[in-house]
């Protein structure tokens, strides 16, 4: 076997960081950048750009600092959970004002498949963080869906009857079904490097 072909493989492949529990989490080493890293959200992942360059070591200090960054940034921007079961309140009261019964809790969840689910028995509403830096539109759609659910379990006439109430559900579904298109545009780029949880 020839060593020399070696040299074009990746020499490390334990990707493994601290700090780092959920969701996905991107490492472009790019040949452009010297000195400076960057980081940004794409869709439900955090994309951080470091210099070629910079050692596992930097790595390592680097992308948890990144990415304690934004995800502060976008705490700050996050509608609190207490925000979200007062919101369904009010839409309830205001829409449907027939269904009295109140979620004991809502609270984001990180869901992939689903914006949101709603458990009756024990009243419980959990919502896709990544409605956390929606439209309001589109997160109350979510929110009205969900709560419509304490009463009516299933997608039936009723439930459709008083979802229609909902003035932006047209622009909110689309907002939605762009969001889920952009997500599966965004295949992965063979030279990005995958961090696992
Ligand atoms: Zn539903």
């Amino acid at each position: 076997m020839d060593d020399s072909l070696n040299n074009d493989l990746p020499l490390d492949e334990d990707l493994t960081l601290p700090g780092i529990t959920e969701g996905e989490i991107l490492v472009i080493r790019s040949t452009r950048r010297k000195k400076s890293s960057s980081a940004y959200r794409q869709g439900g992942r955090i994309v951080i750009s470091i210099p070629a360059r910079m050692s596992k070591a930097e790595e390592s200090q680097v992308v948890p600092e990144l990415i304690a960054i934004i995800r502060a940034r976008e705490a700050a921007k996050t509608p609190q959970e207490s925000e979200l079961a007062i919101r369904i309140d009010q839409l309830l009261s205001e829409l449907a004002p027939e269904i009295t019964e109140r979620p004991l809790s809502v609270t984001w969840r990180p869901m992939r498949e689903r914006w949101g689910s709603c458990t009756t028995v024990d009243r419980t509403i959990r919502i896709s963080d990544r409605l956390a830096l929606a439209p309001s539109y589109a997160l109350d759609y979510v929110l009205f869906h969900e709560a419509i659910h304490l009463r009516h379990h299933d997608h039936g006439a009723e439930f459709t009857e008083i979802l229609a109430r909902f003035e932006d559900s047209e622009l909110a579904s689309a907002y939605l079904d762009g969001y889920e298109a952009a997500e599966r545009a965004l295949a992965d780029p063979v030279e990005l490097k995958k961090l696992r949880k």
